[in-house]
């Protein structure tokens, strides 16, 4: 499995190199830098780093409000880089869609395993949106269905059973799903039509 591709965020030149090196030799590829929090958005926007290593305490824009932003913009996940592990910064780090943090000075050591174990957790996460979004939709479908069913019922006074046979025979003859049924069923019904599905 190709590694993964890391952008590295700090203002310390020397900093930035050290990483640089370290990622390099363990077989990362660092596709971007950036010195500040503004830089960072773009480059993140650009380059589409599967992971951002960024600092915090930097002039023009901090690393949590980058990070805020490019977390909206983008879903790249967020390893942030401090000096000192503060309460008060844990808060503000998840509402940056931070996933994990390393303490400065970052040693080889910690540097693999917290890389790894922040693209772990963000393909976790990744998976966990997906089976929300998937839930979701099925439950918007089923309440279209259903919506489409009293409507049919009340209107041609069938049973529900009736109803629903109506609906899912008319799908399998279009090859359309029971969902596309339902809401063409409630768009004629609301614009007045008392055409069958
Ligand atoms: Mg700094």
């Amino acid at each position: 499995m190709p590694k993964a591709r890391i952008m590295i965020v700090d203002d310390e030149p020397v900093f930035r190199m050290d990483i640089r090196e370290m990622l390099t030799e363990e077989g990362y590829e660092v596709v971007a830098e950036a010195a500040n929090g503004e830089a960072a958005i773009e480059q993140a926007v650009r380059a589409r780093p599967d992971l951002i290593l960024m600092d915090v305490k930097m002039a023009k824009m901090d690393g949590l409000k980058a990070g805020r932003i490019i977390h909206q913009m983008t879903k790249i996940p967020i390893v942030i880089l401090t000096a000192y592990s503060q309460a008060q910064l844990v808060d503000e780090a998840k509402a940056a869609g931070v996933i994990g943090y390393l303490v400065k000075p970052v040693t080889e050591a910690d540097l693999v395993p917290g890389i790894e174990m922040a693209l772990a957790h963000a393909a976790r996460l990744r998976e966990l949106d997906k089976t929300v979004e998937r839930l979701h939709q099925s439950l918007e479908a089923r309440k279209l269905v259903e919506r489409a069913k009293g409507l049919l019922m009340e209107r041609f006074s069938w049973t529900e059973a009736q109803a629903y046979e109506r609906m899912r025979r008319h799908a399998m003859e279009h090859r359309v799903t029971l969902e596309d049924v339902a809401r063409r069923v409630i768009q004629e019904m609301s614009r007045g039509g008392g055409q069958r599905a």
